[in-house]
């Protein structure tokens, strides 16, 4: 059967970049960036006075000495045009424009003022630059301060407002349906039901899912487990969106319809089944028109791991971003080998080891409850484990 990493190149090679739209800055936290921030001018685009103090030249200080003070320099004030003269300075805020022929800031505190005299303290260590950032010292201008491929956070917003950018060019958002199946389902909302019956949430969480960041605008659609109403319905969805995820149906059981309507209608079968627990029965294709069709199995944890470990990387690459690894550390020495990929539930270790994870027991792949209280969970290769307390392993967070 097909390893999980050759299950992840498979998926990749279908990654279509998505095409941009361009958003203004309170409309892109989350999205991926596709374009530079690049600084316009140098930051900070003049030399700044860091305190609130008297500007002075380094020079002169001594234990003491009196300065005639020749004005205030506000933040936000042009820089003062007289010459410089012996024994003067100007009081200075945070932010100022420091004026030419001084290059030290004296904070205010070390400061005493007699009428139009400042009076500076012993001792204070003042030399040429003290409290005074130079024009381009943070960063020159023509630098690019985010690249391409960045999902925007907020110091990237405030970067591209600080280089003048009110727009920024983003990734647009992927149409995707949510398609779930089964008989069984109920919605959320259902005031009845049987104790045979489940409620209808891999939808709720598969949407939630594509909506981080926002990477897609999502539908969600059910359908019975009956060929001719999921043939319809697929169908219809296939015209009208660019990727589906469909839950349920894909297995081995009598009312598993999925891949062969999938099949009926085109879409080409590019894996069916991954080396992994749980998650197996996953399918993979490619309908004529390019549309990608993630099938997934339907139990709860199953559902949720094919979303982390496949579709949102993939989504991620279409939006141009490069998917993070995260790694942990187990601590745990009781995992046997196994055949198959596991991805296994954990908790973060608050004690004693800061950053250690731990698996947590679940009553298998339908057991939502013991979930939530999980960080997430993690990835153990098939094959025969490295006998280490502390294994290293790929961690997917909610
Ligand atoms: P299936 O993959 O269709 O065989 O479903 C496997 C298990 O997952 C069954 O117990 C289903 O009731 C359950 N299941 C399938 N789809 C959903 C869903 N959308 N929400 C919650 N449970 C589901
Ligand atoms: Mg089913």
């Amino acid at each position: 059967m097909l390893s999980v990493n050759k299950a992840r190149q498979i998926i990749s090679a279908q990654v279509q970049t998505f095409s941009s739209e361009r958003l203004p800055l309170s409309q892109v936290y989350g999205r991926v960036l596709r374009e530079k921030i690049v600084n316009d001018r140098d930051q900070p685009p003049f030399d700044k006075s860091t305190m609130d103090g008297i500007l002075i030249n380094a020079d002169e200080y001594r234990a003491g000495i009196r300065f005639e003070v020749l004005g205030t320099i506000a933040a936000g004030s042009p820089s003062p045009v007289r010459k410089a003269i012996k024994s003067t300075c100007y009081k200075i805020m945070t932010g100022a424009v420091v004026a030419k022929g001084y290059n030290a800031v004296v904070p205010i505190e070390f400061v005493k003022m007699e009428g139009n005299s400042a009076i500076v303290s012993a001792g204070l260590g003042v030399s040429p630059g003290s409290n005074i950032r130079f024009q381009g010292s943070d960063s020159a201008r023509g630098k690019i301060l985010v690249g391409p491929g960045e999902i925007l956070h907020p110091v990237h917003i405030a970067c591209a407002a600080s280089t003048g950018q009110s727009y920024l060019n983003v990734s647009r958002l992927a149409k995707i349906a949510i398609v779930s199946t089964g008989n069984e389902l109920v919605p959320v909302d259902r005031k009845k039901i049987y104790p045979y019956q489940t409620r209808l949430s891999n939808a709720w969480g598969i949407d939630a899912i594509v909506r981080q960041g926002p990477l897609a605008k999502s539908k969600t659609f059910h359908v019975k487990d009956d060929p001719d109403s999921l043939y319809k319905k697929l169908k219809k969805v296939l015209s009208e969106f660019e990727i589906l995820i469909l839950s349920g149906g894909v297995s081995k059981g009598d009312f598993d319809y999925v891949p062969q309507i999938l099949n009926r209608l085109g879409v080409e079968c590019l894996f069916h089944g991954v080396s992994q627990k749980p998650g197996k029965p996953l399918w993979f294709g490619k309908s004529p028109k390019g549309r990608v069709v993630f099938a997934l199995p339907g139990n709860p944890i199953s559902t949720l791991v094919c979303m982390y470990v496949y579709v949102l990387p993939f989504l991620k690459q279409c939006a141009g971003s490069s998917p993070k690894k995260e790694f942990v550390t187990l601590d745990s020495e009781t995992l046997s080998d196994s055949s198959l990929t596991r991805f296994l539930p954990v908790r973060f270790n608050k004690n004693p080891t800061e950053g250690e994870v731990v698996i947590q027991p679940t009553g298998g792949s339908g057991d939502f409850a013991s979930l939530s209280s999980c960080d997430g969970f993690v990835e153990i290769p098939s094959g025969p484990l490295q006998r280490s307390k502390a294994l290293r392993v790929s961690f997917y967070g909610w």
